[in-house]
């Protein structure tokens, strides 16, 4: 069966990756950004909305999927009068846009930050007198890793971060004092079957995640999971799901959803048997899901702008070390390692995490890692 996939940076290419062996092949389209794409498929490279490129893709593929949730709900309209799209057009609308996001988040009875929507002059006043300072102004649309993102902390800073956002539609969301983040990965099958990986707790700097760690069981995981089955339940999704929740007083406040294979989940590649890209492709070709069972202890570090060197990175613990192949840019994702902590004591696999962290350059969150857990 073949998989097409919108989009061609490193999530297709760990979906391709996770073809590998299978009967499954994985059709991605887009732009050419990784030239090790080459090395697990035949990917069409070019713009996925130019129509011969995509009469071509089409052609070839089975059902589709995406690697963003960025992508063009025409494009998807136009791909669904032929090919079966997972996941489903009714869950892009909803999670393409931070306003729908959180209102159907409450419709569900699902916490989420106090918001409001910015999107003509008037709200600028209603926004700032309901949810108050400090708030984050997040444009509804195409933010990803804090782009399109502003704290404001008056009514003043958000009118002008209103105006340097060009006056786009925006939500006004109250600054959460969360004590942590988490995310929960869910899968699916056309079936109706679902599984779920055990939660990870997630540390971001600059709206970026850095690290996500799985050690030992959360206390959490079952309201996680509930969420995530309501949500699957009601939009009869199929295919993988990650949301995102601020810890607030030992409960889950949701921040989103990113409807496909997630970043919090990349430890899954080696911390599970069945990893949520293998899991992905299951669900979307009809195949039955596969129940995983992670290790005890695992943790992944995300490599921002540039990779360390990999020689340097012997920590103690076993680990994988992830090169997308993508040239060196600010802020840019360009790799990962997932450390494998099976049977490591937590404080020492804290200190080969922290470790780990200096070699990458970062030593902040190594230092906090160090006084959380170790010192
Ligand atoms: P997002 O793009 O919404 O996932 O935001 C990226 C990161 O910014 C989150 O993971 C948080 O670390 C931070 N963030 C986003 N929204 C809020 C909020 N309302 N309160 C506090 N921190 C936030």
């Amino acid at each position: 069966m073949k998989v097409g996939v919108l989009g061609s940076g490193q999530l297709a290419l760990m979906l391709a990756q996770a073809s590998v062996g299978t009967d499954i092949e994985v059709v991605p389209i887009g732009h050419k950004i990784l030239d090790k794409l080459d090395l697990y498929c035949s990917p069409i490279y070019g713009d996925m909305n130019d129509p011969i490129l995509l009469e071509k893709f089409l052609a070839q593929v089975d059902v589709v999927t995406y690697e963003t949730e960025n992508v063009a709900i025409d494009l998807l309209k136009i791909i669904s009068k032929t090919t079966q799209v997972w996941p489903g057009l009714n869950v892009l609308e909803v999670f393409q846009d931070r306003l729908l996001e959180k209102q159907y988040f409450e419709r569900l009875s699902i916490p989420v930050a106090t918001y409001h929507d910015v999107s003509q002059s008037a709200d600028i006043d209603k926004a700032a007198e309901h949810v108050g300072f400090p708030g984050i102004l997040k444009t509804r649309r195409d933010g990803y890793d804090g782009k399109g993102q502003a704290i404001v902390n008056s009514k003043e800073e958000l009118a002008a971060a209103w105006d340097k956002f060009e006056r786009i539609a925006c939500i006004l969301e109250g600054f959460v004092s969360f004590s942590g983040e988490v995310s929960v990965i869910a899968v699916r099958g056309t079936d109706g079957n679902s599984i779920f990986y055990p939660i990870t707790e997630n540390i971001h700097c600059d709206g970026i995640l850095r690290l996500s760690t799985k050690i030992g069981e959360s206390d959490l995981q079952a309201v996680a999971e509930s969420y995530a089955q309501k949500i699957m339940e009601d939009r009869d999704y199929v295919g993988c799901m990650a949301i995102e929740f601020f810890v607030v007083d030992g409960t889950l406040v949701a921040n989103e959803v990113a409807p496909r294979v997630h970043n919090s989940g990349h430890w899954t590649i080696g911390g599970t048997d069945a990893s949520q890209f293998a899991n992905h492709l299951n669900a979307i070709t009809g195949k039955p899901l596969v129940s995983p069972t992670a290790l005890s202890a695992v943790a992944m570090i995300n490599f921002i702008s540039e990779l360390p060197n990999p020689s340097e990175l012997n920590v103690g613990a076993q680990s994988l070390f992830h090169d997308y192949g993508k040239e060196n840019r600010p802020l840019r994702k360009v790799g990962h390692l997932t450390l494998l902590g099976e049977g490591v004591d937590p404080k020492d696999f804290y200190q080969q995490i922290a470790k780990a962290l200096t070699v990458s350059g970062e030593d902040a969150l190594a230092s906090e890692i160090m006084s959380r857990h170790v010192q």
